[in-house]
């Protein structure tokens, strides 16, 4: 039983560990990568906006939720192109990445500040999918695969534009925290 349970283990670790002796394969790996990365995401965005305290937080990480399914059918298309199989790997980083923002969104404090520190988790998403989505549409263009690049750099835009509005939402939290931090003040004196 034992010797079979260690069998499959080994024969697990070879289907994720393909060699990578050309572009094309690290294409079909990094995209795997990413497509672990946005299923993680699906389950994940739902807890953070519950987190999250302010109503604009809440919305943008919901519609990001709905770009999140569109980029993993995205991403199904292209692995139908390719007549690869999406599944096969674990997005570590991202685990970590989702790991590090529920250990933030549980603890206890004001809310603008917690909220501040959600966005700052669901900035470092961002710019992991756009590091990510930026590699793989450039090896998409090499290996001329040019719908597929299409696809992937639409993705990419919408991860930009979700981090500009990000970084909008934490400058009116933080700007509003301050505000009333020096109200708090005047009342002191
Ligand atoms: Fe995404
Ligand atoms: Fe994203």
């Amino acid at each position: 039983m034992r010797v079979e349970q260690n069998r499959n283990v080994i024969i697990q670790r070879q289907k994720n560990m393909s060699k990578l002796n050309s572009l094309k394969e690290l294409y079909v790996e990094e995209l795997r990568d990413l497509y672990n990365a946005e299923n993680q995401l699906l389950k994940a965005l739902p807890k953070m906006a519950k987190a999250a305290s302010s109503e604009e937080l809440k919305d943008a990480i919901e519609s990001h939720l709905e770009e999140t399914q569109t980029h993993v059918n995205r991403l199904e298309q292209i692995f139908e192109e390719l007549d690869e199989d999406p599944k096969g790997k674990t997005c570590k980083a991202m685990k970590g990445l989702i790991e590090e923002g529920q250990e933030l969104a549980k603890q206890k404090g004001k809310k603008s500040v917690l909220d501040a520190g959600i966005i700052s988790s669901a900035q470092k998403v961002e710019h992991y999918e756009i590091a990510g989505y930026g590699c793989v549409r450039t090896y998409a263009n090499l290996l001329g695969f040019q719908e597929a690049a299409t696809l992937l750099q639409s993705t990419l835009e919408e991860e930009a534009e979700t981090d500009k509005k990000l970084t909008q939402l934490a400058e009116s939290i933080i700007n509003a925290q301050a505000a009333e931090a020096e109200e708090e003040e005047v009342e002191v004196k």
